[in-house]
């Protein structure tokens, strides 16, 4: 059945997907942004389909819309973008979910919240399962964006408990492809443009440090099967359990672009997680046997093709 959708945050790299998908799936779209990280080319190809509708608005406002679904995307997820304004960024997080809530409460509608990996920390726990309460610095660099999800997430669960509002919370892990903004400033992207443009690939700190890379139409289809799932609120992870070093990532995008670039070492941001690996038995086992179909190799080649268009 078509279903009025709101997606919030919804020209980012991740929304602009979700709303393509969203569309052909034959439901009517509303796409809010303010473009500080998104940019309207992510969709335009999407503006002349009668059923999409784009509004330019800061989630940390009041918004209204009857609508049965809202996806909360909004939120800049870049380490370099989420630290250009932490105020902000916390008040996006914050703010957002409280105007979403309500307006999820008024209209009763059933929204989504898009938390991430970050609410784990610097992980003592590995991989990573939803019971890990996580280790998270309050007063660092990265605590706007990881202390914001988190009171986004405990938004979420108190006003399921206390308002009943329909709420569904997903844990991303780093998840690439293309449509990501090239001065995005993460790690897939960077060592992307690096290499197609021939200048250095740079990595911080010795490169041991891990992630486990998500090609974004996994993480697509496993956001649309949460939203869809009855009787399962989450916290749910979503993401690819093969973890890598950035060493090994930048020799995969080596070898694949073919490029002349060098290796290089810059000095580790402070607080940058050691390691990450999500465990996905809950996602695996609540939505229909999800998991990642699209392993890295694949990813980054589609990716490379999507910036060697664009830059
Ligand atoms: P992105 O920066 O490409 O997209 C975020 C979008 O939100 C942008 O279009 C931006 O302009 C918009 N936005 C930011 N602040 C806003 C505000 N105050 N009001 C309205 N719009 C606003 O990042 P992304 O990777 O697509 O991330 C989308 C969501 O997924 C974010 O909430 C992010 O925290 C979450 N997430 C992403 C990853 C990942 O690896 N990509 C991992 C974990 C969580
Ligand atoms: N990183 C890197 N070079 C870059 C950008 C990032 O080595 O040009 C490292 C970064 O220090 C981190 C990892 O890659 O250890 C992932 O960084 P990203 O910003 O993509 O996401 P996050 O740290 O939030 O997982």
């Amino acid at each position: 059945m078509k279903k009025r959708i709101l997606v919030t945050g919804g020209a980012g790299f991740i929304g602009s997907h979700l709303c393509k998908r969203l569309l052909n799936e034959g439901n009517e779209v509303i796409c809010m942004d303010n473009y500080f990280t998104g940019s309207k080319s992510n969709i335009v190809d999407l503006l002349d389909n009668p059923y999409f509708e784009l509004v330019r608005h800061d989630v940390t406002h009041p918004y209204f819309a009857e609508v049965d679904q809202i996806y909360n995307m909004a939120c800049p997820a870049s380490p370099v973008h989420y630290q250009y304004n932490p105020i902000k960024t916390v008040k996006t997080s914050v703010m957002g979910a409280i105007n979403m809530l309500g307006l999820a409460k008024r209209v009763k509608a059933r929204v989504l919240q898009a938390s991430t990996s970050e609410v784990y920390g610097d992980p003592h726990v590995h991989p990573q399962p939803e019971s890990y309460w996580g280790n998270v610095n309050p007063i660092g660099l990265r605590s706007c964006y990881d202390e914001g999800k988190r009171c986004a997430e405990t938004l979420f669960m108190d006003y399921h408990t206390s308002n009943k509002v329909d709420i569904r919370i997903i844990r991303i892990f780093n998840t690439y492809g293309p449509n990501m903004n090239p001065d995005d400033g993460r790690v897939v992207s960077n060592f992307i443009v690096q290499a197609l443009k021939g200048e250095d690939i740079t990595i911080y700190g010795d490169g041991t440090q891990t992630r486990s890379f998500q090609y974004v139409d996994d993480l697509v289809e496993g956001t649309i099967r949460m939203m869809n799932t009855d009787n399962f609120i989450g916290p749910v992870n979503l993401g690819n359990p093969n973890e890598f070093t950035m060493l090994e990532l930048a020799e995969n995008i080596i070898e694949l672009t073919g490029t002349k670039s060098k290796i290089i070492h810059l000095p580790l941001p402070k607080d940058d997680p050691k390691q990450r690996r999500p465990d996905i038995s809950l996602a695996k086992e609540k939505l229909g046997g999800w998991e990642p179909n699209i392993q890295l190799k694949e990813g980054l080649t589609k990716t490379i093709e999507y910036f060697s268009k664009v830059i």
